[in-house]
């Protein structure tokens, strides 16, 4: 099969219902993909089993079926797509590029969040995976909304965890698998990822799979200027009132267009948003940029 010209996607991790700021990325990607006359994908990324909330995806699903995005193909778990994260790191293994770590909390804690080398004196049975970060590992790239970024990931990150200790996949190697996977083209997401994406960029290319285009958009705070947070429980979209939310999410995407859909429903004004989506009003926010952040994951 060909690659697509544009696919986008959404991949909520099931750790509480959506709130205004995953209702953010939703309608933000799916109104990209519209625009570039793309495909919009939904990926359920269920790899933390402690972190997850029963029930929190199908709520989820439920919310996204309100607000009329559907996704232009099946919605895919990452709990069904071991077989694939196994290959990527026996394969980093096996080319040496990443490693088995024995260090133990305390050797961890003295590294002050920079892992540079394994320094445990005794093995663990059960180590965990990390990526090997030499020193130098600048990664740039270009964000469509937040412009140039850089980080240097070997200082700011060091070598980062591909497998926990406790046999849970992290985050970075599961959706560097998955967008490669399922031939994403184009990363529409939260703000809160900006510095997540260069150690991405850096994974792409020690498995030798491309890079996608990026665009974070700005984050929602509370009043008091906290991120939203799913897993804090923070203020769900009632799935009573979906127009209600796609207005608000309208709006915090910069949009000034009113939009009168004429029967009043979902689908009748996502047809309408689509028409009126311009992405130049989209402003970047104030953001830190990714080479002032460093290794607090
Ligand atoms: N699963 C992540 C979240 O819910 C998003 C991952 C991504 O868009 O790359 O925050």
């Amino acid at each position: 099969h060909s690659a697509p010209r544009y696919r986008g996607r959404f991949a909520p991790s099931p750790t509480g219902d959506l709130h205004a700021g995953s209702l953010l990325a939703a309608l933000g990607s799916w109104l990209l993909a519209r625009r570039a006359g793309g495909e919009w994908w939904v990926r359920i990324e269920d790899l933390d089993p402690p972190r997850e909330v029963p029930g929190a995806a199908s709520r989820q699903l439920q919310m996204l079926a309100a607000c009329a995005l559907v996704p232009d193909a099946p919605v895919v778990c990452q709990s069904s797509r071991h077989a694939l994260y196994e290959a990527a790191l026996a394969q980093l293994l096996s080319d040496r590029l990443a490693f088995e770590c024995h260090c133990s909390r305390s050797d961890l804690a003295a590294t002050g969040g920079v892992h540079r080398e394994c320094v445990a004196r005794r093995r663990r049975a059960d180590p965990a995976v990390r990526l090997r970060v030499p020193d130098g590992s600048v990664i740039g790239f270009h964000d469509a909304l937040q412009g140039f970024q850089q980080q240097d990931v070997a200082a700011s990150v060091g070598d980062f965890v591909l497998r926990r200790a406790d046999g849970l996949w992290a985050y970075q190697l599961a959706v560097v698998v998955d967008d490669a996977a399922q031939q994403v083209t184009d990363v529409v997401r939260g703000a809160d990822l900006l510095d997540s994406t260069p150690r991405q960029i850096l994974l792409q290319r020690r498995l030798g799979l491309p890079t996608p285009r990026y665009l974070h958009l700005p984050l929602v705070t509370d009043a008091a200027g906290r991120k939203l947070s799913k897993s804090e429980g923070d203020a769900a979209v009632d799935p009573r009132r979906p127009v209600q939310a796609l207005n608000a999410a309208w709006q915090r995407l910069g949009q000034v267009a009113t939009l009168v859909p004429a029967d009043g429903s979902p689908a009748d004004w996502l047809r309408s948003a689509a028409a009126n989506f311009d992405p130049d009003l989209i402003r970047a926010g104030v953001q830190r940029t990714a080479a002032s952040t460093c290794g607090s994951h």
